[in-house]
């Protein structure tokens, strides 16, 4: 009977530690994965990945660089470039491991959505432009990366699946699904300005916040948009609710983390989820 009570206060500390590490983002060099790189800020110095400018987040008095790693990445070799005040670049090397991703087939009843009509690939062709805007958008700021679930809902499909759409191969899956009923609310995963929103032919109503240093959360297939560009948002703010616009086979929320430009799984900077893909 005695030993209970040191061996309760001994758990909740541990589910304690176990959150707050669950919450800062998980070292993860794969293809689509997540790279820290610890680095010493006291002179200030800017890192690259790719030539696109990389984030740099701080727990515990130590720092790392924050670095996306493509999904279309080779294992081996790869690295950052740090650039100190003094003009000097250091080029600091990690390792991406490989990792192999699993394929989907999808159904699509709106065939229009698998293969465009020359009137949609104008449309589309715009809306690439100002997808590209959103993800190259880039603010001085502190970021914070302990994101939250922007959903209560089941994960439908995962990130990185290759996929093809009534048998034809398409672009990997390059976000989390989560899946819930139309209208159920969508929480902004961090504290943020809100910097694109619109209706997208593939993606539907969807909506794209600033959470500092490039790292971008990305929402879509909403049936309905709550926010508009320039708003700032609280973390855990209603954004709009899911719903089933653009292509899709049911309402879902598609949730894209960018992090230097590079769209990432989002579960390594999510608290740990319930996986039960169906
Ligand atoms: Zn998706």
């Amino acid at each position: 009977m005695k030993k209970t009570f040191f061996i309760l206060p001994a758990l909740i500390s541990l589910l304690i530690t176990s959150t707050e590490l669950l919450a800062f983002p998980k070292h993860n060099p794969v293809p689509g994965g997540l790279a820290l790189i610890p680095i010493n800020i006291d002179l200030k110095p800017k890192v690259f990945f790719n030539k696109h400018p990389v984030a740099i987040i701080s727990k515990d008095n130590q720092s790392f660089a924050l670095v996306g790693i493509p999904l279309d990445t080779n294992a081996g070799k790869k690295s950052i470039q740090i650039k100190w005040p003094n003009k000097t670049t250091e080029n600091r090397e990690f390792e991406v491991k490989a990792k192999t991703y699993e394929a989907q087939y999808l159904t699509i009843k709106n065939k229009r959505k698998v293969n465009p009509n020359a009137k949609d690939l104008e449309r589309i062709k715009k809306e690439r432009i100002r997808k590209s805007k959103a993800r190259k958008y880039w603010s001085d700021t502190t970021v914070n990366t302990d994101l939250i679930i922007p959903v209560a809902g089941r994960i439908s499909s995962i990130f990185g699946l290759r996929r093809f759409f009534n048998n034809q191969a398409r672009r990997p899956h390059s976000g989390l699904d989560i899946a819930a009923p139309e209208g159920t609310p969508i929480l902004a995963v961090e504290a943020g300005t809100v910097i694109e929103t619109g209706d997208f032919f593939f993606s539907g109503n969807m909506v794209y916040i600033d959470h500092g240093q490039g790292v971008i959360s990305m929402y879509a297939h909403m049936s309905r948009v709550d926010v508009k560009i320039g708003d700032i948002v609280e973390k855990g703010q209603i954004i709009g609710a899911v719903g089933e616009t653009g292509r899709v086979t049911g309402p879902h929320l598609h949730l894209g983390i960018y992090v230097n430009q590079t769209l990432v799984d989002p579960t390594f900077l999510l608290p740990e989820l319930k996986i039960s893909t169906k």
